[in-house]
């Protein structure tokens, strides 16, 4: 087999340094504001770091959290999700998604993907629901939205809560609504890779009922009611200032970096189009474009030319949950969800950031292409 040498400079998934390099000024402003004043914890940019999340979701409430992982647990907390309940979700995420389901000691009920989002597929929902269902987590992978309309009407006809994973999704809308203002709450991560990625981890809880966003901040501060009384058992989890105040910073910039995403993934999509299964953008939905995500039943072969190329290329995600050792207890075996199963078989994310030169992406479009033809 021949070896295809198109390009020699290397190019990572995602190049933080690049982003923050037009920021750090304004950042490193900031920061020595927080270092004078020495509020670190529960102070003035996580509240207005609040309130402009919330604003830009147009919802009531937003909960500074530590992590996306404490905003899905705290979320279950708050709609008492408990031991004994079972939460449906997806098997093709992040193993965080339903790891949460468990601290609460409820079980994960997985349902497989549609083939052409990689989100949960609606119409297999309603046979996965029993007497014990209490809610839906859904995950709006890669940044692309789930069939929200089609979910909430099935949570509806049975009782369901619905909390929406958005931590790969901060920006896209859905019928031209922000996702994680849908559901009954919406959960983000700040980690640094993400969309909006802090300098640490980070996380937040949003949502539109005012009872869920109150229990949050009380269940994010160890339950505490009034100096030294606590109500109930909570939890520490709390956004730091420092993150706040560099996510108030890149917050102003969020759309901006989400539409270069889009740009260079619709150059994407215009070159590789006949060649691999690439990302649908479904009518009336903003695609965030946290990875692109295409298919194809060659992708040893392509991972392997891009890597030789010097271009980063990972699969998210090689093994369904269902299938994770963690997860074994649950019973699930092999073919169970064929749709996951498949597509952790033929996946490939190829770099996209706002910072990504549109010659490189074409480079890397046409290294695809070359291996394809070979
Ligand atoms: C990153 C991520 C999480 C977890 O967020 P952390 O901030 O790392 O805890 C949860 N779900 C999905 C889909 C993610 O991508």
């Amino acid at each position: 087999m021949s070896k295809i040498t198109i390009n020699t400079k290397t190019i990572p998934m995602l190049d933080l340094k690049a982003q923050h390099g037009p920021l750090n000024e304004e950042i490193k402003s900031a920061l020595k504001d927080i270092l004078d004043s020495s509020r670190f914890i529960l102070g003035p940019n996580v509240s207005s770091f609040e309130k402009e999340v919330a604003s830009y979701h147009n919802v009531s409430g937003a909960v500074g959290l530590g992590s996306g992982t404490d905003a899905l647990y705290l979320s279950l907390r708050a709609l008492d999700i408990k031991e004994g309940d079972e939460v449906i979700t997806t098997p093709f995420t992040f193993f965080a998604t339903a790891e949460a389901i468990t601290y609460v000691g409820a079980t994960p009920v997985f349902v497989d993907i549609d083939r052409q989002t990689l989100n949960i597929d609606p119409s297999k929902i309603e046979e996965k629901v029993t007497s014990k269902t209490r809610a839906i987590i859904v995950v709006h992978l890669f940044g692309q939205p789930a069939d929200m309309d089609e979910i909430m009407s099935i949570a509806g006809k049975h009782g369901l809560k619905v909390v929406e994973d958005s931590a790969q999704a901060f920006g896209a809308k859905y019928k031209g609504r922000p996702v994680g203002s849908i559901g009954d709450a919406g959960c983000f991560s700040f980690y640094p890779s993400k969309n909006l990625g802090a300098y640490g981890d980070g996380g937040m809880l949003i949502t539109d009922k005012p009872e869920i966003s109150e229990k949050v901040k009380l269940l994010r501060n160890h339950g505490t009611t009034g100096p030294y009384q606590h109500s109930f058992i909570g939890y520490n989890s709390r956004l730091d200032e420092i993150q706040a105040a560099i996510l108030r910073i890149k917050l102003r910039h969020l759309d901006t970096y989400n539409q270069k995403r889009r740009d260079i993934a619709s150059l994407y999509t215009s070159m590789l189009g006949g060649a691999v299964q690439c990302p649908v953008e479904k009518q009336d939905i903003v695609h965030v474009y946290h990875q692109y995500t295409f298919r194809t039943n060659r992708r040893a072969e392509v991972e392997k030319d891009l890597h030789d190329n010097h271009v980063s290329a990972v699969v998210y995600y090689p093994i369904p949950l269902h299938l994770q050792v963690a997860f074994k207890y649950l019973g699930y075996r092999e073919g169970a969800l064929p749709e996951a199963e498949a597509a952790a078989r033929e996946v490939l994310s190829i770099p996209i950031y706002p910072e990504l030169e549109p010659e490189d992406a074409r480079m890397i479009a046409g290294v695809i292409l070359k291996t394809l033809k070979k």
